[in-house]
């Protein structure tokens, strides 16, 4: 049984330093984090006896799985993220707002943000996670990783502008470097990005810069492991290892990435590539604001919740999605970081929620349904793990895009998703070879190679 909370709705004057959002007679739910957990909360909250506000950094919804896909010219950015305010029309009990939380103060029941505090009657913390570097400073600035839309374009922009420049480099080392690409991490996103990158090279690179040698194109993806895809089964690893191989992938495993100075990888077995593309794709880490107790955190600085997903010690606080610390009899070191498990905490929350509010006894827990894992490497080509049936191939594709498609926010998006793969299913083409940002700023060469936007340290 949860704990409850009587107490009486915030109030709200618009004062300095205050966010305004309208007084309501309504139980205040401020929600952090409009990703998959927060978006599915947000949807069942409608035309519940309660305010929600929902506060995220940006003012769009991003879908994560197919980053890759504008990373690597696949899709164009606006066909993945999704603004909040369409998203919410006809939500009269939500109110966005574009702020950045900053620190959460659970005694004055309030959270602080770039743009002012906010007081709450429940908090639901749907933050997600970030890139995790391990603490590797050099590989964090010089290195590219991909967690948001704004990752996703500096790893187009950076790759284009790079071959732009080997057309111009006579240097054969330096050419090869421009023209080698470092993917580090084998899991879903780094399997995925790596035979994404293998395919440009095999349809577009010949056609677009016929000036460069293809065979000088190498992507390596490189695993501190000895398997890829290890959260699936070992079929999938299997598969995953062949369908790269046939793309022309260098897989290296047991092979743990120490160090990148913007010119070589190192790794601890002294092993070293030259490159000036390197994607970090090895880890995340819970994306917290500051005011919570390190009592609260638990691996993956994730936060620990009981089964109606509140935050130990905190009966008025709750987590979802990637950044709750659930684990159950089948994912013992905690429930995986993936987007079933935030859609279906979100409903749950969106259900139970206004039953704690009411005072009612939660006699159903969360109980996660696994519904299996799709990874895609390349083109036609995907591995699916669904119960007892493991298999790879055509028809794991095609399940792939299914899911992906009706997954996406908006019919806006499912239809220019859906085109663009079509288009590029019998074309070999992708249409989205732009740099559109100042083409100098991600042009790197041994002597300048700063990353063109400082990333933030929070995102
Ligand atoms: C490259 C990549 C590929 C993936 N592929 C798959 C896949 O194929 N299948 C799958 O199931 N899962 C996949 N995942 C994982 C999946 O995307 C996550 O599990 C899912 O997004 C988690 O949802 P969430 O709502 O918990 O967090 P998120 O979707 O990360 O959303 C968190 C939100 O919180 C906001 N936020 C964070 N901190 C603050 C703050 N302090 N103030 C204001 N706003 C804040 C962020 O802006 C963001 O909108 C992938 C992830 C990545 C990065």
């Amino acid at each position: 049984m949860p704990h409850t909370n009587n107490s009486k709705p915030a109030t709200t004057n618009h004062q300095a330093g205050q966010l305004f959002v309208p007084p309501s007679d309504y139980p205040r739910i401020v929600v952090i984090g409009g990703g998959f957990a927060g978006m599915a909360l947000a949807k069942q909250l409608r035309r519940q006896p309660v305010q929600v506000v929902l506060l995220d950094r940006n003012n769009f919804h991003q879908f994560q799985p197919l980053l890759y896909q504008v990373a690597t010219s696949g899709l164009d950015p606006e066909s993945i993220v999704f603004p909040f305010r369409k998203q919410f029309q006809g939500y009269p009990n939500l109110f966005f707002r574009m702020a950045d939380v900053q620190e959460v103060q659970p005694a004055q029941k309030r959270v602080i943000t770039d743009r002012g505090a906010l007081s709450y009657d429940y908090l639901v913390l749907a933050t997600g996670t970030k890139t995790n570097f391990f603490g590797m400073q050099t590989i964090e600035s010089n290195g590219l990783c991909l967690k948001t839309i704004q990752d996703a374009l500096d790893i187009r922009h950076r790759m284009l502008a790079n071959l732009e420049t080997a057309i111009e480099t006579t240097a054969p080392d330096k050419r090869r470097s421009l023209m080698t690409f470092v993917v580090v991490g084998g899991g879903p996103a780094g399997v995925e990005m790596a035979g994404s990158i293998a395919e440009f090279k095999r349809y577009i690179l010949a056609k677009d810069y016929p000036e460069l040698d293809p065979d000088m194109m190498q992507v390596f993806l490189i695993e501190a492991s000895g398997r890829i895809l290890s959260a699936m089964s070992e079929e999938a690893t299997q598969k995953g290892m062949r369908h790269l191989h046939q793309l022309g992938v260098n897989v290296l495993l047991n092979e743990a990435v120490t160090d990148y100075d913007g010119e070589t990888v190192t790794m601890k077995s002294g092993r070293a590539i030259r490159t000036h593309n390197f994607i970090w794709s090895a880890g995340v880490t819970g994306q917290l604001p500051k005011g919570i107790s390190p009592d609260q955190v638990v691996r993956g600085n994730r936060l620990r919740v009981n089964p109606f997903l509140q935050v130990e010690g905190m009966p008025d606080v709750f987590a979802i999605g990637d950044i709750a610390g659930l684990s159950s009899e089948a994912f013992p070191r905690g429930l995986p970081q993936v987007a079933q498990v935030a859609i279906q905490q979100g409903r749950y929350l969106g259900k139970v929620l206004p039953q704690i509010i009411r005072g009612e006894t939660i006699a159903k827990k969360f109980v996660y349904k696994d519904k299996g894992a799709l990874a895609t490497v390349g083109k036609k080509r995907a591995i699916a793990d669904i119960g007892k049936w493991k298999f790879s191939g055509y028809l794991a594709w095609l399940i792939w895009s299914v899911v992906h498609l009706m997954s996406i926010s908006g019919f806006r998006n499912k239809v220019l998703v859906g085109l663009s793969w079509l288009f590029s299913y019998f074309s070999y083409e992708k249409s989205n070879r732009l740099i559109i940002y100042d083409p100098c700023a991600y042009q790197s060469d041994f002597s300048s190679h700063q990353a063109a936007r400082p990333r933030r340290k929070d995102a």
